[in-house]
């Protein structure tokens, strides 16, 4: 007979996963499907009651994005311009019951390479706050993800909280996908992108590119030549393949190495200039 935890506080939750193994659930649109056609053989925690870990706070210096915060609570929240992005990519996830349900934690935790929370939130400088029974400590989210379905996350960790930090100049982000379709897909391309404008010019630039590579990936050389380029629509032309270091996509069967790297670029293309034309 399988365990079913439900706790109401992070600290009921936290001792529960010192004491024995457990595997987290917070939506479990991830967790469910993965276990079709097996036995469901898993003790579960599941962290969907613990309020304090729901929603999306101004915490001065960054915003706090707790880890049972739904897609939907993100398209729902009155947030300023540079969340544009995230936004954008909670529209796309699924259908709207999956937006109800999963968190953007669960994305995070999941790891896939496809997963259309970590681009945005790689180019809004997001960290992860990770907490067990000794306390909570962050690391960039660049840092958090190690592969293909592996995090920095111990057994007894949980991740509480994606950590946003605030820009002193006006920024704006913007997210695109390529799928097969249109809705309900596995992307083979996700970009996202945020400028900070200084007098209608880029003062810095976050390019992020997801399903190209293992784990998502910034554009640090095309991030560099972006600087000081005046913003509009013509921003896009700064991208060439050239500066796509380091994707690496793979062949699969969504779609061949070659053509990832082209409809990539393609990508980036657009979002930039969409981004440029908008500021
Ligand atoms: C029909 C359908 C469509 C989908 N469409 C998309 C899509 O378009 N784009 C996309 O990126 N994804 C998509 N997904 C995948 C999924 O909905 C998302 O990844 C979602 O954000 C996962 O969140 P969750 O809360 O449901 O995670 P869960 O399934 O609850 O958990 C996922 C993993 O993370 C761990 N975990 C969750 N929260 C924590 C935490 N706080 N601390 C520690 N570990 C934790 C769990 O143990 C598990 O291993 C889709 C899924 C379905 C079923």
């Amino acid at each position: 007979m399988c365990a079913y935890l439900r706790p109401t506080s992070q600290t009921e939750a936290l001792a529960a996963l010192a004491q024995r193994s457990l595997t987290v659930l917070a939506g479990g649109t991830d967790y469910y499907p993965s276990k079709v056609g097996k036995p469901l053989l898993d003790d579960i925690l599941d962290i969907s009651a613990i309020a304090s870990l729901r929603g999306i706070r101004d915490a001065g210096s960054h915003w706090r994005i707790g880890a049972t915060t739904s897609w939907s609570d993100i398209i729902s929240a009155g947030l300023p311009p540079l969340f544009d992005g995230i936004k954008l990519a909670a529209r796309e996830i699924g259908g709207v019951q999956i937006q109800n349900a999963g968190t953007l934690a669960g994305n995070l935790c999941n790891a896939s390479p496809a997963a259309d929370g970590v681009p945005p939130l790689l180019a809004l400088d997001a960290r992860v706050e990770i907490t067990d029974t000794a306390g909570s400590t962050s690391v960039a989210l660049a840092d958090f993800i190690l592969g293909n379905r592996r995090t920095l996350l111990r057994a007894d960790q949980l991740l509480t909280a994606i950590l946003i930090p605030k820009l002193a100049h006006t920024a704006h982000s913007h997210f695109a996908k390529l799928g097969a379709r249109k809705y309900l897909v596995i992307s083979i391309v996700i970009v996202a992108a945020t400028l900070e404008v200084e007098a209608g010019r880029v003062r810095a630039a976050r390019i992020a590119v997801g399903a190209c590579s293992p784990v998502a990936r910034r554009l640090p050389q095309l991030e560099a030549a972006l600087i000081g380029k005046p913003c509009d629509a013509s921003l896009g032309e700064c991208a060439s393949v050239g500066l796509l270091a380091p994707l690496a996509p793979i062949d699969d069967v969504r779609a061949s190495r070659e053509y990832r790297l082209d409809a990539g670029l393609t990508l980036v293309r657009r979002v930039l200039g969409e981004l440029g034309a908008r500021v």
